[in-house]
């Protein structure tokens, strides 16, 4: 068989730890064997990003910019432990944060669904997509801790002096206080990549917040979102067959339990905190669960949602064989390449993805797969293979259908 050709690379960023092991055999077993790799690549791997100030991590974000789509390993992200480990030379932030500062994107997350891991909730057939806004709200609040009696107010200066007030509350006695904000320009963002990716993967978009008791800060939201969808998505979305659906939160908790999937859920960044990971805990397994950042104008940005998996890495160090899950990695690779090849009208590479993606659930429910599955399957029996036998075992059925 020929190798596929790519016209227009994609960016790379390479990782740490287990993952980056990972990677390198992702790439050996199951890419360079089929396709001519065209890649920009960035070693995101936190000694290159220590030696390059974090240099790198700014270069890849760029890189994305220029050619569209990027697929990325898990990172560390540094903390008092790495400081001495790697013996950095300052706490690096974390490049997903870094990246996604400079993108302006939001992150979307869905469980890969194969028969064999049933979700929890039994009537969940389809993937449930989660996007969260990842600005503001709680998470860059301004806190008091009330000592005593007292007035407390929210004071708003603008730039000529006139002020505007409200009472928030009369105390009198001891109590606790938050002040938080958001921004327009973030929400519209925020809007816009979740308009865009539900028309990109032809799903459903709900959205929901308590505008009932929260009656500007969020009702903005849910204004927003409707003036955008009215203004630049309503036509595209009737064309799609797909619709725009705003409830309350709550109402949107109850239904969410009760559906089928298939839908995008946009959360505010607090509701997104907890729900994602109510979701992806239900759907079986935090390594079939991938990632994607989307921008609003359109850039992408593939990864895994879990992390470097350090503990199978120190296991891997010693010499031990490990059994590590690839399956998110993988679909990071094939959701970019297949990104790609649909801009640039490249359908042997999509049909590539494709059947990637389709050798990795047939592998799994033909009763081959790694450890974290084999303990939780309801398939009888299942052979655990180690890392790289699970990815030997993807490239045999990948054979097979191709
Ligand atoms: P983690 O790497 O996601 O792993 C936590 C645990 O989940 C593992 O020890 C393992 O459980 C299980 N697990 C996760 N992925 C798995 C897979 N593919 N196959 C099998 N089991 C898997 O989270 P962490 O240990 O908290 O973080 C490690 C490093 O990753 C940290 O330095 C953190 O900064 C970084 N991180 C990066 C990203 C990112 O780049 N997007 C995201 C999260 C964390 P068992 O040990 O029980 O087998
Ligand atoms: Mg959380």
């Amino acid at each position: 068989m020929e190798k596929i050709k790519m016209a227009t690379p994609l960016v790379e960023m390479d990782g740490d730890e287990m993952t980056r092991i990972l990677w390198k055999m992702i790439k050996d077993e199951l890419l360079h064997p089929f396709i001519e790799l065209n890649t920009k690549y960035y070693d995101l791997g936190l000694e290159y990003r220590n030696e390059t100030n974090d240099q790198v991590t700014v270069d890849a974000a760029q890189a994305t910019k220029e050619y569209g789509v990027a697929v990325k390993c898990a990172t560390i992200t540094p903390n008092g432990a790495r400081m001495k480990e790697y013996t950095l030379k300052e706490m690096w932030k974390s490049p997903n944060g870094t990246i996604r500062a400079i993108l302006d994107g939001t992150v979307f997350r869905a469980p890969i669904i194969v028969k064999g891991i049933e979700p929890c909730v039994r009537n969940w057939k389809k993937p449930i997509t989660i996007a969260r806004h990842a600005y503001g709200d709680v998470y860059k609040a301004s806190e008091i801790k009330v000592p005593s009696k007292g007035k407390a107010e929210l004071v708003f200066t603008a730039e000529d002096g006139t002020q505007i007030k409200e009472l928030i509350h009369e105390f009198s006695g001891a109590g606790i206080l938050q002040g938080m904000h958001n921004l327009n320009d973030s929400i519209e963002s925020f809007a816009r990549s979740c308009f865009a990716f539900a028309l990109d993967t032809k799903q459903d978009l709900w959205f929901a917040t308590k505008d009932t008791i929260s009656k500007k800060y969020d009702h903005t939201f849910k204004d927003i979102f409707q003036e955008i969808f009215d203004n630049e998505y309503a036509k595209a979305f009737e064309e799609a067959g797909i619709e725009y659906f705003y409830t309350l939160i709550d109402d949107a908790v109850a239904r969410i339990m009760k559906a089928e999937g298939g839908f995008i859920w946009a959360c505010k960044n607090y509701d997104g905190d907890v729900m994602s990971d109510m979701v992806s805990s239900a759907f079986g397994s935090l390594a079939m669960m991938t990632s994607v950042l989307v921008s609003p104008e359109g850039y992408y940005e593939y990864e895994a949602a879990h992390g470097t998996v350090q503990r199978h890495y120190y296991k891997h160090l010693k010499g031990e064989e490990t059994s590590t899950n690839s399956v998110a990695t993988i679909f990071a690779w094939t959701g970019a390449l297949r990104k790609r090849g649909e801009l640039d009208k490249n359908d042997a590479l999509i049909q590539f993805a494709d059947k990637l993606e389709q050798a990795c659930v047939q592998t799994i429910e033909d009763g081959k797969m790694t450890k974290d599955l084999a303990l939780i399957t309801s398939i009888k029996n299942p052979t655990t293979l180690s890392s790289e036998g699970f990815i030997k075992a993807v490239r045999t059925t990948l054979e097979q259908i191709l």
